[in-house]
């Protein structure tokens, strides 16, 4: 695939599901910003990775915490040095800081709010402009099933996918008459290091609860990424796209 002239910036893409978007993407063509907070080593083989999937696409990387106004200007920077353009934000990089709610502390809630939705709202904000300017952008958040129907020991990390759920409305809302468009993905569970965690037990009890009897792959989520990033996309706007293996049903 030739470059296409079109730049993406995707956060948390040093490994799990950004890596898989950040891949797709450069296979499709894009130039791509690597956002990551500081795993050097696994944002080297992401970028690796782009190179093997397409060697005529910019890739480049920018380390830091997306909850931070100044990470978020460097990443657009960055975007918009390679060719004066910022076509897709995905807004990917997220923490959990899982326990029930008599037991979280009020920086546990924090946290996890500045970087899942503070950041998303930071980068939203900033590729803005750019995307006015060239009258095309396509904002694309990911969610979680939890953001819609809760879950015990995630308060924290629910509101904040919640949190992600109204702001792309209201993103799209603001932003739809300019041909830029606002979308959010609510995967279900994922194989990636945040679900590397659980026990193998507690997997299989999961997988037996998914319609789809398995967990999905990082590329689910970015195969939904390249169908909303597409210029085809342009009258979807405003709307939650679940990827659960029929899990939020
Ligand atoms: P992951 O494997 O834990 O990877 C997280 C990525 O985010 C890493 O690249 C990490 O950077 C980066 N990151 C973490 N904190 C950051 C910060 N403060 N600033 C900048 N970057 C930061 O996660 P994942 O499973 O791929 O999840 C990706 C997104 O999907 C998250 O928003 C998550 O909530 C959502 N999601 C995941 C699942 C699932 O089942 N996995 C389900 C629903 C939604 P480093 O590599 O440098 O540490």
């Amino acid at each position: 695939m030739e470059n296409t002239g079109k730049t993406a910036i995707v956060t948390g893409a040093g490994r799990g599901i950004g890596r898989a978007i950040a891949v797709s993407l450069c296979r499709e063509g894009y130039n791509v910003v690597i956002g990551y907070a500081g795993n050097d080593e696994a944002a080297k083989e992401t970028v690796d990775l782009c190179k093997q999937q397409n060697n005529e696409v910019q890739v480049v990387t920018v380390k830091g915490d997306v909850s931070e106004e100044e990470t978020a200007t460097k990443l657009v920077d960055a975007a918009l040095e390679i060719n004066g353009r910022v076509d897709v934000l995905v807004n990917n990089a997220g923490i959990t800081k899982d326990t029930l709610l008599a037991r979280m502390t009020a920086d546990d809630f924090d946290r996890v709010i500045d970087v899942n939705l503070k950041g998303a709202f930071l980068l939203s904000q900033k590729v803005t402009k750019p995307m006015m300017k060239q009258r095309f952008g396509r904002i694309i958040s990911i969610s979680s099933v939890v953001g819609v129907h809760g879950n015990a020991g995630q308060v924290n990390y629910s509101a904040s996918k919640a949190g992600l759920i109204g702001m792309t409305k209201s993103i799209a809302k603001e932003l739809a008459a300019r041909n830029i468009t606002a979308n959010a993905i609510a995967p279900g569970m994922i194989e990636t290091d945040m679900t590397g965690v659980l026990s193998d037990k507690v997997k299989e009890e999961i997988n037996a609860s998914i319609p789809a009897k398995r967990m999905g792959t990082p590329e689910d989520i970015a195969n939904a990424v390249l169908f909303l990033s597409d210029e085809k996309s342009s009258y979807i706007t405003g709307q939650i796209i679940g990827v659960d293996g029929g899990m939020g049903m």
